[in-house]
């Protein structure tokens, strides 16, 4: 029977991957056996090939066909299938208590050391499932702001018929209240909310003895992307309590940066009803991005602040001292909470409801901490009912969603329908369809005559059109910006700085 093969193999990537210990080998065999409906174990099992990291998904689709043929697994699509490949990678995996000590061992020697052995198991336990990440599509666009990062997102799974009918009758479990929460860490997972048998969050303290905790994306749109997530179901908020969390953070990890999504609709995140940050350890075009002003903040001595040139406006706070960064930062924040200036539309509350907020992003770097503030405005007007600084109706068919802290960033994540519709414009540009008869395509119609008008047939088509789409990014991220990367838009950004630094306008 194959399913004695396979579940050596399991065993045999378990060990190589240091999941488990070699003394441990039955009884995760029996654990593994008593999933899979097996009553006994012959002596002689002829071994397949092994399987390395990174390949594990292989073993455990053929593990599930196996088990769907055998009719111990109910006939079932993706959500099923990971719920229960889940379990089986469960198996292979210390409980939470052992992992956060031997994350605690390991952090006592170095914080790199930590982060770098428990960035492995995340992976190697196919809690991120390396398999589906890799189908998403990534190249780099060189622009006026440097080298922007870009990724059509092909790793979450369409959802099968049954997810969908299980979702239209999901309202009689709210449990865990979302996908943030703390209560995710071993839950088998439903057709309406993922598997999570495999996920081992590491604690953590924050802001004095706030609890919260540590896990890696399960998407991972960079290296090491992490999120942090606090121990109770709370709202996101941006206020001083952010700065200090962020920067407690990157000083107990000072490898990793870690930035939070701003707190109002538009201009947030996916998720506003759980405080969580993300972060990571990956160089973002931002982080790089020239530096346009310098200078001391007069209300905060031991504070510099820079003005980016970023399509984005960035204020960077950078000090060696953390209390002093907080402070600052929270000065910055109160004043643009407040500010306006309608002569680039930025109108800070309108009948009473806020439009002003930041996404914040901090980091250690040459011996000191940096706060990169992000200004954000969610306001909407008749022209613009998405959003003032949303990207801009003639740039839907590419972006149409949040501009949320990775792609402040410079990563753009674009949804999974452009893959097939960058494929099918390169494939007309190449002479072999004609764009007239896709009606798929018509939403790209203008834009595709333009691209195509600039087209050199020596180029190749594919390359030529993601280039182009890092060109719609770019300007996707000079929408959102607040205080343009012009004369007028300068002019208005440095009023605002004059601001900070007590200096009255006019
Ligand atoms: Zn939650």
């Amino acid at each position: 029977m194959k399913a004695h093969a396979y579940v050596k193999a399991l065993l045999q990537y378990g060990v190589a991957q240091r999941l488990f210990a070699p003394v441990d080998w039955f009884y995760v065999q029996h654990r593994l056996m008593a999933l899979l409906g097996l009553a006994e174990m012959p002596a002689e099992v002829a071994p397949l090939e092994p399987f390395g990291f990174g390949q594990v998904q292989t073993l455990l689709d053929a593990m599930c066909d196996d088990a769907i043929a055998r009719g111990v697994l109910a006939p079932c699509g993706v959500a099923g299938r990971d719920i229960f490949d889940s379990a089986l990678m469960d198996c292979l995996m210390a409980r939470p208590s052992e992992v956060q000590a031997r994350f605690e061992r390991l952090n006592a020697q170095s914080a790199q050391l930590a982060t770098d052995d428990y960035y492995h198991l995340a992976r190697a336990s196919n809690y991120v499932r390396l398999a589906r990440v890799a189908k998403n599509i990534k190249w780099t666009w060189r622009g006026q702001f440097g080298v922007l990062d870009m990724t059509v997102n092909l790793s979450k799974p369409e959802k099968d018929p049954a997810q969908i009918a299980a979702a239209r009758s999901a309202a009689a479990v709210e449990y865990p209240k979302c996908l943030l929460c703390r209560e995710n860490e071993g839950y088998a997972g439903r057709l309406d909310h993922p598997a999570r048998q495999n996920l081992r969050l590491i604690p953590l303290r924050l802001n004095g003895d706030e609890d919260w905790f540590l896990q890696y994306s399960p998407y991972e749109y960079f290296n090491e992307h992490c999120i942090v997530l606090k121990a109770e179901h709370e709202p996101m908020t941006i206020g001083a309590h952010t700065f200090v969390r962020l920067l407690d953070f990157v000083a107990q990890f000072p490898h990793y940066f870690m930035g939070s999504n701003a707190d109002l609709p538009i201009v947030g995140g996916s998720i506003l009803s759980h405080e969580h940050f993300q972060g990571g350890r990956y160089d973002f075009a931002m982080a790089n991005a020239a530096v346009l002003d310098g200078a001391s903040m007069t209300r905060h001595a031991k504070v510099r602040m820079q003005m980016l040139h970023w399509p984005m406006s960035v204020l960077r706070l950078l000090s060696a001292d953390k209390e002093a960064l907080q402070a600052a930062a929270s000065d910055v924040l109160a004043q643009w909470r407040a500010y306006s200036d309608e002569r680039v539309d930025v109108v800070a509350h309108s009948a009473g409801t806020p439009h002003n907020t930041i996404t914040p992003i901090a980091r250690h770097r040459n011996g000191g901490f940096e706060l990169d503030l992000v200004l954000r405005n969610n306001r909407t007007s008749p022209a613009h009912p998405l959003g003032i600084f949303h990207p801009h109706e003639v740039l839907h068919h590419i972006k149409k969603e949040n501009i949320g802290l990775i792609e402040v960033m410079g990563l753009a994540v674009l949804p999974d329908r452009l893959a097939g519709a960058m494929a099918q414009m390169a494939a007309c540009l190449r002479g072999e369809c004609a764009f007239e008869v896709l009606p798929e395509l018509a939403a790209h119609g203008a834009w595709f005559a333009q691209i195509a008008a600039r087209y050199d047939a020596q180029m190749d088509a594919l390359a030529y059109v993601q280039h182009e789409v890092g060109a719609v990014f770019e300007q996707v991220l000079c929408d959102a910006g607040v205080f343009k990367q012009d004369a007028a838009g300068l002019a208005a950004f440095r009023r605002f700085v004059a601001q900070i630094n007590g200096v009255v306008d006019e």
